[in-house]
């Protein structure tokens, strides 16, 4: 994918400030510190429009990238703070379950998780919304440099384990350090948002 064009367009914090030009979205969520900024990044050959997510308080921004005048990169805030209040965490609960149920222009979840360590309870809190609701997801195994290639399939196949996984959805395994499923990442984007 040939990125011609990516701009930082908007932190909402309330779905009136979503953008209202249609065009499909793809959203992204995993837990602070997973490399979520990293991965926006890489994909668009930016070395730093995303900046790290995982600010712990701005549990309510959904961060917009408009990438190629074709498609919205949608960062959702990072997940799994120990110091963010219950009532961060449930508002965050519910701005994002309101998003994935209502939000007409979202293609594809890209869910990403640590190859290193198993799913967290919110990352498979947040598989399952997906599921329940029935949008289509990516599971991004990231960080792949960070353990040998020989043990590549053992770890994403813990992943699939630990969230249940539906043998239909995509698994793609990436390195933001390498570049390591960039590629694989564009095709399964592409295709969401032709379906
Ligand atoms: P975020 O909080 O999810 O946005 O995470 P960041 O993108 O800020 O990444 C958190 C840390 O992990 C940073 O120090 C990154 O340099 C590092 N990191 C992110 N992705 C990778 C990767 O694929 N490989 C390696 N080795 N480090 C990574």
């Amino acid at each position: 994918m040939n990125i011609t064009q990516a701009e930082f367009i908007i932190s909402a914090v309330k779905p009136h400030q979503y953008p209202e030009d249609a065009l499909p979205e793809i959203a992204l969520a995993g837990r602070s510190n997973v490399g979520k900024s990293s991965l926006i990044n890489k994909m668009i050959q930016r070395k730093s429009l995303a900046r790290t997510s995982s600010q712990p308080g701005k549990t309510q921004q959904l961060n917009y990238y408009r990438i190629n005048e074709q498609i919205y990169f949608v960062d959702f805030p990072g997940y799994g703070y120990a110091k963010v209040s219950k009532v961060q965490r449930q508002q965050w609960g519910d701005m994002i379950e309101l998003y994935i149920r209502e939000r007409e222009p979202l293609k594809l979840l890209l869910l990403i998780i640590d190859v290193r360590h198993p799913p967290s309870k919110d990352d498979c809190l947040m598989y399952n919304w997906l599921k329940h609701y029935d949008i289509p997801v990516c599971v991004v195994v990231t960080k792949a440099d960070k353990i040998p290639r020989s043990k590549w399939d053992k770890h994403v196949k813990m992943v699939k384990t630990a969230l249940e996984a539906d043998p239909r959805d995509t698994f793609v395994l990436f390195s933001s350090e390498t570049g390591l499923g960039r590629e694989q990442l564009w095709d399964v984007i592409l295709k969401a948002i032709e379906d």
